[in-house]
């Protein structure tokens, strides 16, 4: 799960990670009253409205703006509140800003980048760190990998001080700076690990001229299947900035992930789910979702599975695709019948069913007055596949 950026901090400064001071709204008038507050608590003077979606590269898509006096921070805000921002992260259509974050604008000395994420390869969690602050880091990793510092942290003994200072010293701190360094990557590792992040990165994280080592970004990633041991995070979810098919379907807790094409699939186990897309580009089509139904594939699942993908108008035929493993065959059969029934199809439905009860299966489709094709081996799916997609 995505957060706000203002999320972010908030989250951050719990850990004790510096980040800059802001307030966020939602109106023209909330922005400026957050500025007449921010002025108050720390004699801000100069802001930065920053729209609040949950993609990066706001900055370049007009997101990101200064302002020099309240009248300003109006000014910006209102341009900003209410546009359909565009940046690289987002679709081409841009994504509706509904809030601006009003940030207490920092004087900059250096900028760098911070990333925590888990490395798959070492099976241990890796910091990043790089002087290319403020651009993006696939960038650099691609063009300048020396660039980029690493430590590999141990999971039983987590980030050792001497990690810490490492990285600080390659990065080129130097005395108070260098401690407020060291202590920014020890809270900020602190923050990752007991939130249980998927990742935490600061882009940039910023030396100021007065010394500071502040965040004025920040991105955390939530690992949602650990949210439900953090009930005050999940309530930090954004709907608005996810796709709502995804939000329908996770409500059924189907694991969906709209794509693209054009054939529609349901399937049970997320590597099936892989091989089925595979097989849909062979019979030559693209699949246009991931959708795994999980272990208990029966009509109410599969009946909001139907609807989920039915609902995109890009698909012209639909695949289910299931292996009798737990779950029998037959029983499945009644379910997809069921289903069907319920949910008005009015495009090809193509249905392989293989392992237990597998012929079963088959023979109830075959008898229940559906327009489905059966199949019972993964190429004859292919085959009405692409035949469905010819008619
Ligand atoms: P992003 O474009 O979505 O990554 O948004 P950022 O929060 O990283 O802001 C983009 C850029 O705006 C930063 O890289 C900075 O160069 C600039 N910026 C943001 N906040 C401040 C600030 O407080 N002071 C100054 N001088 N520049 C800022
Ligand atoms: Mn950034």
């Amino acid at each position: 799960m995505k957060v706000h950026e203002h999320q972010a901090k908030d989250i951050l400064a719990r850990y004790g990670v510096a980040v800059q001071k802001g307030v966020v709204a939602t109106t023209v008038e909330g922005a400026v009253a957050a500025a007449k507050q921010l002025n108050a608590e720390t004699g801000a003077e100069l802001f930065v409205v920053k729209a609040q979606i949950h993609a990066g590269g706001r900055g370049k898509g007009g997101g990101v703006k200064l302002a020099r006096s309240y009248d300003d921070v109006a000014e910006k805000a209102d341009a900003i509140l209410g546009m359909m921002l565009k940046t690289p992260q987002t679709g081409p259509e841009g994504q509706l800003v509904r809030s601006v974050l009003i940030a207490d604008a920092v004087d900059i000395e250096k900028e760098f980048y911070l990333g925590i994420t888990l490395d798959r390869g070492t099976n241990m969690t890796v910091i990043m760190a790089s002087t290319e602050g403020g651009v993006e880091i696939e960038t650099v990793a691609e063009e300048n990998p020396d660039l980029i510092l690493k430590e590999w942290i141990d999971p039983k003994i987590g980030l050792q001080g001497f990690q810490a200072r490492r990285l600080a010293f390659g990065l080129g701190f130097e005395g108070n700076a260098f401690k407020n360094a060291v202590k920014f990557i020890m809270a900020l590792y602190h923050a990752y690990e007991q939130s249980d992040c998927s990742i935490a990165e600061i882009n940039p994280l910023t030396l100021t001229k007065s010394g500071q080592v502040l965040a004025i970004d920040a991105k955390l990633n939530l690992d949602d299947n650990a949210l439900f041991r953090h009930k005050d995070l999940a309530t930090l979810r954004d709907t608005h900035e996810e796709d709502a098919l995804e939000v329908e379907a996770s409500e059924h807790h189907l694991n969906y992930v709209k794509l693209d094409g054009n054939v529609g699939c349901m399937v049970n186990g997320a590597g099936l789910a892989m091989a089925t897309m595979d097989i849909i580009k062979i019979a030559g089509g693209e699949p246009a979702n991931f959708l795994d139904v999980g272990g208990g594939a029966n009509a109410t699942t599969v009946e909001a599975g139907f609807r989920i993908i039915l609902k995109d108008p890009e698909v012209k035929a639909i695949l289910v695709n299931i292996f009798g493993g737990i779950v029998r065959c037959d029983r499945v059969a009644k379910g997809v019948v069921e289903a069907a029934n319920k949910v008005h199809i009015n495009i090809p439905l193509i249905v392989r069913l293989q392992g237990t009860n597998a012929e079963e299966g088959k023979q109830i489709l075959d008898e229940s007055g559906l327009k489905v094709e059966t199949a019972i081996l993964f190429q004859e799916a292919a085959d009405k596949v692409t035949q469905a997609l010819a008619s």
